[in-house]
């Protein structure tokens, strides 16, 4: 028998679990997985795709150690939704007045690399700061689902 690991010839392969797939493997390979049930009372079912918490999206009450990180981070930034391509918005906008990075910062009171964290989406600004870009480029950065209030 081959192993399906490493694909050496053993004479007995042990049948172990590997995240979602199930492999027959020779000893030495073995203990990278679980041991699975040699005898399957359901066959070859596929297992259940139950819990996917990493995909839910709406999940915000679930009780996930990994969820609170994501969270905290929407907190920290005020429940502001913002478009998808709203750092795509603000490098576009800024281009077409062809204000620099630096320029641009010197307007929000913020420095050049600020500006370029933005640009690359890599920084979620303050509710202020959002404000103020979208004032200084006449620009909507909220997602569209969000009720614009007129200023
Ligand atoms: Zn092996």
């Amino acid at each position: 028998m081959l192993c399906e690991m490493c694909g050496k010839e053993v004479v007995a392969t042990a049948r172990v679990r590997l995240g979602r797939a199930v492999l027959s493997v020779c000893p030495a390979c073995a203990k990278f997985g679980q041991p699975a049930d040699p005898s399957p009372t359901a066959g070859e079912a596929p297992p259940p795709l139950v819990r996917r918490p990493l995909l839910s999206a709406g999940a915000r009450t679930g009780g996930g150690g990994r969820r609170l990180e994501e969270r905290d981070l929407y907190r920290e930034i005020g429940e502001m939704e913002l478009a998808p391509d709203w750092f795509k918005r603000v490098r576009a906008a800024r281009e077409a007045r062809t204000w620099t990075p630096e320029e641009f910062g010197k307007k929000l009171n913020e420095k050049k690399s600020v500006v370029l964290k933005i640009e690359s989406g890599g920084f979620h600004p303050p509710d202020a700061l959002v404000r103020k870009i979208e004032h200084l480029l006449k620009i909507r950065l909220r997602a569209e689902t969000q009720p614009s209030t007129p200023s």
